[in-house]
């Protein structure tokens, strides 16, 4: 057991482990969501597309990953309310940043919602990013499908009112 699974599962994270997921046959469908913008963060930062590169580079770089995590946690938040819901976004970005880095002998990555804020102004697109080891990927941008992951681990989707589950990856090579 890795040490970022119990510094998770004290918080109240839940982690499951997976098979590596790599991108769905669907993954340029979900591109397309993602050139919709509807997150502000497309074209923003090294961890959202077009900035992540391309679906092959990342078939690519998923290669040298052997072992992967889904981590979740449920808020019971009003869905209406945005600002609730960019909090709780924070909070499973910043613990799972956190948590990776607690792995020092392993290569280790981490994929969010919402893009990369780490630096608060990202160098994207004028210099390469700042703190590689720190930049989160969207979960979108590499094509991986959410409610297949889900299936393997015998979880679905599930939308409320009162309630929203929030979602990372991290894959360890
Ligand atoms: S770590 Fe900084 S430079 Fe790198 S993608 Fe994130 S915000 Fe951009």
């Amino acid at each position: 057991m890795y040490e970022f699974e119990t510094y998770l599962e004290k918080d109240g994270f839940a982690v499951k482990r997976i098979p590596v997921p790599s991108p769905s046959p669907r993954a340029e469908e979900f591109l397309e969501l993602c050139k919709k913008n509807l997150c502000g963060a497309y074209d923003t930062n090294w961890g959202c597309p077009p900035g992540v590169g391309t679906i092959s580079e990342i078939k690519e770089s998923l290669k040298s990953y052997s072992e992967a995590y889904l981590v979740s946690k449920k808020y019971e938040i009003d869905t209406k309310d945005m600002k609730a819901i960019q909090d709780a976004t924070d909070e499973i970005t910043d613990a799972v940043r956190a948590a990776v880095n607690t792995v020092k002998d392993r290569s280790i990555k981490a994929f969010g919602d919402g893009g990369c804020k780490y630096c608060g102004v990202c160098t994207y697109p004028d210099a390469e990013c700042r703190y590689p080891s720190q930049r989160i990927d969207s979960i979108s941008s590499h094509g991986f499908d959410m409610e297949e992951i889900l299936e393997q681990v015998g979880e679905k989707l599930v939308f409320e009112n009162n309630a929203v589950t929030l979602y990372a990856l991290i894959l360890v090579g």
